[in-house]
């Protein structure tokens, strides 16, 4: 001890905190000495009985090809969370299922899913959970046949016939997780263990928790501005589905996939310096309207290998940010150009501008700048920087009643503020009108505050 070494032992000794520490059970000792010297362990590649690597993570997985899938379009309840616990709550390498695995579906089914992974570390903090839990959708697409897009609770997981019948489980995403996320963020993390929840009374006993814990995360940015910052981040996390897309997130806009804010990508920096999460500095202001700087622009051509040169953060009419395809919620211009609809992923429907999202997808993500069309986390919709540069919130005439009643709270906040008290019941959704000319009779009628505004195409 006398030269720095620290002593774990099971002697009734009086301790010293970091140096002499007493541990009563013979097989806690070893961890708690790597603890306390903070050892990075380095585990074998990942053991599970599908090929893993990078090389998968741009596989889709069909659905005629699907054996079972989760969440999405399938409609079950699906989500996942990581948080920091207790050090003696987590109990390194440990893997439960609770409820049936793949073994015991049938072929062509879907089921509930609830990810649920526990970590602890020494310099593990709140701060760094959404960066982590980030990471399990590149992690469990590395497994060949794995598929898995999506976020917090609008996840969406498939996997394949061919590889259920190679004997892959629900189980081996905690063999994925744990070995994944002790060997990027060992650093940080030196106990993982994972639980796998497909009984629906179960993960919707669970849902709570991991609601209440994305609403804090998310409360933690709400005082900052984008003014008052004068670094905003890249991420490029999807870069392998869009290799020309990056995200800029800035204090009032988040990543397009409502799961990286501002402050995630400053802590994932912390983390991981060369990961996808960068600093960068504004710079000269260009265009204050609509959010556009000299260091973002020179980040952006850098990033989309020179092919876009600027990106305005405010407008989608003009040099808009492009998209990959996770995003929570896509804007789109209606055809007379007087207002925006913002339907979400869920909505399997058809919208005013006579398309379902599913086309509208196919023509915003893959890296596009698409003008008219935007990719956006759905609480960037109640950002004082939404579309500012287009007229704004006001702007929006229709979005799917799901989304509408989802978001009722923050919508009406977001209407008072803006002096218009009513506005969120000017919004149309598929009850009153799925078509162009339905929702102008509708706007017209409730006069709908974006009539008095110059139309979006000049
Ligand atoms: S959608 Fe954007 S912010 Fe989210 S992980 Fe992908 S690149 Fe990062």
């Amino acid at each position: 001890m006398l030269n720095g070494a620290c002593i774990v032992t099971d002697q009734p000794v009086e301790g010293i905190p970091e140096k002499l520490v007493q541990v009563t059970e013979p097989g806690k000792m070893v961890q708690e000495a790597i603890e306390l010297r903070g050892i990075k362990v380095k585990l074998a590649p990942v053991n599970i009985p599908v090929a893993y690597g990078p090389a998968f993570e741009g596989e889709v997985v069909r659905r005629p090809d699907t054996y079972t899938e989760a969440g999405g379009a399938s409609k079950t309840l699906a989500f996942e969370l990581l948080r920091v616990r207790p050090e003696d709550e987590v109990q390194d390498g440990r893997i439960e299922v609770i409820g049936p695995d793949v073994d015991a579906m049938p072929e062509g089914g879907k089921t509930p899913i609830a990810i649920l992974v526990d970590v602890y570390g020494k310099r593990m903090s709140e701060d760094f959970e959404g960066v982590l839990e980030r990471r399990i959708h590149l992690f469990v697409n590395y497994a060949e046949g794995a598929w898995h897009t999506g976020q917090r609770n609008i996840l969406w997981i498939r996997l394949s016939k061919p590889a259920v019948a190679a004997g892959l489980r629900f189980k081996h995403f905690g063999d994925i997780l744990i070995t994944k996320l002790k060997e990027e963020f060992g650093n940080i993390v030196s106990r993982v263990q994972v639980t796998i929840v497909t009984d629906e009374n179960e993960v919707r006993k669970r849902l709570p928790e991991a609601l209440e814990v994305y609403a804090q995360r998310d409360a933690r940015v709400a005082g900052l501005t984008d003014e008052s910052v004068d670094t905003l981040y890249v991420c490029t996390l999807c870069s392998s589905f869009a290799p020309d897309h990056i995200c800029i997130i800035t204090p009032e806009r988040l990543g397009l996939c409502g799961a990286v804010n501002w402050l995630d990508a400053k802590a994932a920096e912390e983390i991981d310096p060369n990961g996808p999460n960068r600093g960068i500095l504004k710079g000269e202001c260009l265009d204050e309207t609509k959010g556009q700087w000299r260091g973002i622009n020179e980040a952006v051509f850098e990033g989309t290998h020179h092919k876009i040169e600027r990106f305005n953060a405010y407008t989608m009419m003009e040099d808009p940010m492009t998209s990959c395809g996770c995003f929570e919620v896509i804007v789109a211009m209606t055809a007379d150009a007087q207002a925006v609809i913002a339907v979400n992923r869920e909505y399997a429907g058809m919208t005013p501008i006579g398309m379902k999202f599913s086309s509208l997808a196919g023509s915003v993500g893959g890296g596009r700048q698409t003008p008219g069309f935007i990719g956006i986390g759905r609480k960037y919709i109640t950002s004082r920087k939404f579309i500012s540069a287009d007229g704004g919130f006001l702007r929006i005439a229709w979005m799917p009643r799901e989304l509408k009643e989802a978001m009722r709270d923050a919508l009406q906040k977001r209407a008072e503020e803006l002096g218009e008290p009513d506005f969120v019941d000017k919004i149309a959704d598929e009850t009153v009108t799925t078509d162009a000319e339905g929702l102008m009779e509708w706007m017209v009628k409730v006069d709908h505050p974006a009539l008095r505004m110059p139309p979006l195409l000049s």
